[in-house]
């Protein structure tokens, strides 16, 4: 089998040479080759792929219905992407075209740990605190806190993340309630109490989103969502950045309805986020605007960025198309 993978970073180079050991690939008896290459997949790249039969992506390459039809024009089967979203590839088209494609399924907690951590940033205002440290201003007023085990959470979108953020949270004492389309008896046991959504705003502190983008629900959170909420709401979002109306979030900022904002993700972050530009006129002008303000906490698309993620997700892009290649039902994380 023939593997080309594409966006392969520095830090992700250890991980694919153990991957490629441990499959014995490149070796003179091995039926497993792999090429990867840094840049991303699109429609002008994809013409050195004559003679694969797989590719493995990340989140930068948009599998849009063109690319696509490329893909399976020059003879490619199986597309594995190496992140959890796959909001980034036109799945049915992949599927219309008879591609099979498979996402990771990296372990949840260190996503989990960041959206946690940014909920403590927030609350404790250590953004302010940071930057009153660069001029030696040691003094407290204005970054009196909150504690976690003391306020609501609410988690919309109970899989995978989600549980983990509960479990993480009962150690902290807080009260933690979860809305999602389809409860489990797993996020119960995690501590997560069901209830509507309409509750979950109306009683929440801390609203964390872990729910996919997808077309439903690209700008969930709107005006109408927002009014819904607590005066001086904490929102949490370490999902996608499209899950918010950025224009709602920032007027809500404005007139405090929001008390604090930390997001590690942003709509059109592609080709900023996980780029130095420092000399770059950079077009995005919410994120400029929205980073201004002392209770709003943006990090650059960095929840997953751990050592346990980084090999799990370069073994389960690999090991994703050779496992779709043996047959239907034989990797868990196809989608
Ligand atoms: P998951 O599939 O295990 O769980 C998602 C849950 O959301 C499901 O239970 C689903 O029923 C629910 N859901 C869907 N629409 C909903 C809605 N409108 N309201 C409430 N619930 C809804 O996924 P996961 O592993 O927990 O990941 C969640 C998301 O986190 C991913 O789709 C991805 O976009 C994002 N993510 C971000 C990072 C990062 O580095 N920032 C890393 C990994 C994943």
């Amino acid at each position: 089998m023939n593997i080309k993978l594409y966006e392969l970073r520095e830090d992700e180079k250890l991980a694919l040479a153990e991957v490629m050991a441990r499959l014995g690939a490149g070796a003179a008896s091995s039926e497993i080759e792999v090429d990867a290459v840094a840049h991303e997949l699109t429609l002008e790249s994809a013409g050195d792929l004559r003679g694969f039969d797989a590719v493995v992506i990340s989140g930068r390459s948009a599998m849009t219905a063109e690319v696509l039809d490329r893909l399976a024009e020059l003879g490619v089967k199986y597309l594995a992407t190496r992140t959890v979203g796959v909001d980034h590839i036109d799945v049915a088209c992949a599927h219309e075209l008879g591609l099979r494609v498979c996402n990771t399924g990296y372990p949840p907690e260190g996503v989990a740990e960041f959206a946690v951590m940014l909920m403590l940033i927030v609350l404790r205002r250590y953004k302010s605190t940071l930057w009153r440290q660069q001029v030696n201003d040691y003094s407290l007023g204005g970054l009196e806190g909150r504690e976690l085990g003391r306020l609501t959470v609410g988690i919309v979108g109970t899989g995978r993340i989600g549980q983990q953020v509960a479990r993480i949270l009962g150690g902290f004492g807080s009260k933690v309630l979860g809305y999602d389309p389809y409860p489990s008896d797993a996020a119960r046991a995690a501590g997560i109490e069901y209830v509507p959504l309409e509750e979950l705003y109306r009683r929440s502190d801390v609203v964390t989103l872990h729910v996919p983008l997808t077309e439903k629900n690209r700008g969930m959170i709107d005006a109408e969502a927002i009014n819904q909420m607590r005066d001086g709401v904490v929102l949490v979002n370490v999902s996608r950045g499209e899950l918010i109306d950025v224009a709602a979030v920032t007027s809500a900022i404005e007139f405090e309805k929001i008390g604090a904002l930390a997001m590690d993700v942003f709509a059109d972050e592609g080709g900023i986020y996980h780029e130095s530009r420092v000399n770059d006129i950079i077009r995005n002008r919410d994120m400029a605007y929205l980073r201004q303000f002392p209770n709003v906490v943006l990090t650059p698309h960095m929840a997953f960025y751990t050592d346990t993620n980084v090999n799990s997700m370069v073994e389960q892009g690999v090991q994703g198309v050779i496992a779709m290649a043996e047959g239907p039902g034989s990797w868990a994380s196809e989608v």
